[in-house]
C-alpha cells in the first residue's frame, strides 16, 4: 500500500474516504469524472507557510494556475493569502472571489497593455517585469493613465531547478526572467522612469521541485544583487522567492523540509543586514495538490497480449499531466474488493490519442462500473482540463467535514457551442 497524500484521505472499512464522506458515494451521486478537494487539506497546506512565516514581515501568494476555482480562491483570501497572477483573466477571478487587488503580484513574459492597464487600475501590489521592453510598456501605460506602477524584476538567476525541462524556469535557455547579468543595468533604467517605482526583486526557477539547494543558490544569487542594488542607492522592499515546491507523487519523492528551508532563507536575509525586507513566496501545486483527487468510473478491461486496459471515462482532458510530462500520479480504489484478484492495467482514457493515458503498470482489483480515485490531482488538473473530443469539463466539489458544496457545476454538452455560430443558409 503506498502512501496517502494527506490526513484528510484515508480507508474506513475499505471505504476511501475524504474527511467524513465515502468518495464512491461521491461518485455515485454527482457522476463522473469528478473533482474534489478538501476544505481542511487546502487550509492546512497554506498554514504551513503562514505558520513557518508569521514573526517575519511575509506575503504567501497562491499561484492562481494551479487551481483557479473561484471558492478556493475565496477560501484563501479569507485565511489570508495574496494571489500570483499570470494575465488579467486571474486577475478578474481574484475579485470575482473577494480577493484584494492589493495583494496581487502578476507574473509572465507576455503582459499586455490591456492587461497592465486593469492591473493599475486595481492597483495591484506589484508588476513582476520580465524584460526591458516590458518595462517600457509599464511606463508608457502608466504614464497615459497619470498612475505609478510598482515593479520587481524577474531575475533569471541560472540555476538548475533539477526538475522537469519543461518545468523548468530558471535556466538561461527559458523565456522566464531577466538574463543575470542583464539586471543591474534593468534597475537603473527603472529608476530613471518617472511612473516606475521599485518594490522588490523575485525569482521563480521551476516547479516540483523536491529539493531545498536550487532555491538556497537562488538566494544567494539574488541577495548578492540586493547588495549591489543597494549600492547604487535603490532599496528594496521585498524579496520573493517564487513558487515550485514540489509533493509527493511516487513513494520515492523526496519532500523539501519547509521550515528549514525557510528559516535557512531567513537566516540568510539577516546575515547581510536584510531581515526588514518582506518574504514573499508564489506557491501553487503546494497548496492545491495533496487536497484534490479525480474521479473515475471503470467502463472496460480490455486485455490484449501484450498489457491489460482499464478504460476508464476521464482522460487527458481532464488530467493532462500524464500526456505532458509523463507524470506519475497514484490511483487508488474507491472502494477495496476482495472478491476478485489484483491485475495489472494502463489506465487510459477515451480520447482519441495515444498519448491518453493516465496511469501505467498499476495493481488494482477492479471491475467494470467501480470507481477510482486518482490522488494528488488538486493542482494543474482542472486548471489545465480542455473540451477536446467535446468533453464537457467535470464538476467541481469541496468536502468540509461531512458537508458537500458544488463549487462548480458539470459543463453542459449545450454550453461546448454556446459561442459558435453556424453560417445559416444562403
Ligand atoms: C507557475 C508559477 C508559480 C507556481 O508554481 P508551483 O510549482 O505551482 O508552486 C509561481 N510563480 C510563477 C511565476 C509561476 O509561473
Amino acid at each position: 500500500m503506498t502512501h496517502m497524500p494527506c490526513p484528510q484521505y484515508r480507508y474506513e472499512n475499505d471505504e476511501l474516504m475524504c474527511e467524513k464522506v465515502s468518495l464512491s458515494a461521491l461518485a455515485k451521486e454527482f457522476g463522473t469524472p469528478l473533482y474534489v478537494y478538501s476544505k481542511s487539506a487546502l487550509l492546512d497546506a497554506f498554514n504551513v507557510y503562514q505558520t513557518i512565516l508569521q514573526d517575519t514581515p511575509h506575503l504567501v501568494c497562491y499561484a492562481l494556475k494551479a487551481n483557479a476555482n473561484l471558492a478556493i480562491i475565496e477560501l484563501l483570501a479569507q485565511a489570508g493569502a495574496g494571489f500570483d497572477i499570470v494575465s488579467g483573466g486571474e486577475l478578474a477571478r481574484v475579485l470575482a472571489a473577494g480577493g484584494n487587488p492589493h495583494k496581487v503580484i502578476y507574473s509572465g513574459v507576455g503582459k499586455t497593455v490591456k492587461e497592465i492597464a486593469f492591473a493599475l487600475e486595481q492597483e495591484i501590489h506589484c508588476f513582476n517585469v520580465e524584460s526591458i521592453p516590458e518595462l517600457d510598456r509599464i511606463q508608457s501605460v502608466a504614464a497615459s493613465m497619470d498612475k505609478v506602477a510598482p515593479i520587481s524584476v524577474r531575475i533569471n538567476p541560472n540555476v538548475d531547478a533539477k526538475t522537469h525541462p519543461y518545468i523548468s524556469t530558471g535556466l538561461k535557455n527559458n523565456k522566464f526572467g531577466v538574463a543575470y547579468e542583464d539586471s543591474i543595468e534593468l534597475y537603473k533604467k527603472a529608476q530613471a522612469l518617472p511612473n516606475i517605482r521599485i518594490v522588490g526583486i523575485d525569482c521563480h526557477i521551476g516547479s516540483q521541485i523536491t529539493q531545498a539547494s536550487p532555491y538556497l543558490d537562488a538566494a544567494d544569487k539574488i541577495l548578492d544583487l540586493v547588495e549591489q542594488l543597494r549600492v547604487e542607492g535603490i532599496e528594496l522592499q521585498h524579496i520573493d522567492f517564487g513558487g515550485g515546491i514540489g509533493v509527493r507523487y511516487e513513494d520515492r519523492d523526496t519532500l523539501i523540509d519547509m521550515e528549514h528551508l525557510i528559516l535557512s532563507l531567513k537566516e540568510k536575509l539577516h546575515t547581510r543586514g536584510l531581515g526588514h525586507l518582506t518574504m514573499i513566496f508564489e506557491p501553487g501545486r503546494s497548496i492545491v495538490a495533496n487536497a484534490g483527487c479525480l474521479l473515475m468510473q471503470a467502463q472496460y478491461i480490455k486485455k490484449t497480449e501484450v498489457k491489460n486496459f482499464l478504460i476508464t471515462d476521464a482522460s487527458m482532458a481532464e488530467m493532462a499531466r500524464p500526456a505532458l510530462y509523463e507524470a506519475w500520479m497514484p490511483v487508488y480504489e474507491t472502494s477495496k474488493r476482495s472478491d476478485c484478484e489484483p491485475q495489472t492495467y494502463e489506465i487510459v482514457g477515451p480520447v482519441c490519442e495515444s498519448s491518453d493515458w493516465l496511469a501505467k503498470d498499476r495493481q488494482l482489483a477492479v471491475e467494470v462500473g467501480d470507481y477510482l480515485a486518482m490522488m494528488v490531482a488538486g493542482a494543474y488538473g482542472m486548471s489545465m482540463a480542455s473540451n477536446y473530443n467535446a468533453r464537457p469539463r467535470p464538476a467541481e466539489i469541496m468536502i468540509d467535514e461531512q458537508a458537500t458544496h458544488v463549487i462548480r457545476e458539470r459543463e453542459t454538452i449545450e454550453s461546448l457551442w454556446c459561442n459558435e455560430r453556424l453560417l445559416g443558409k444562403r
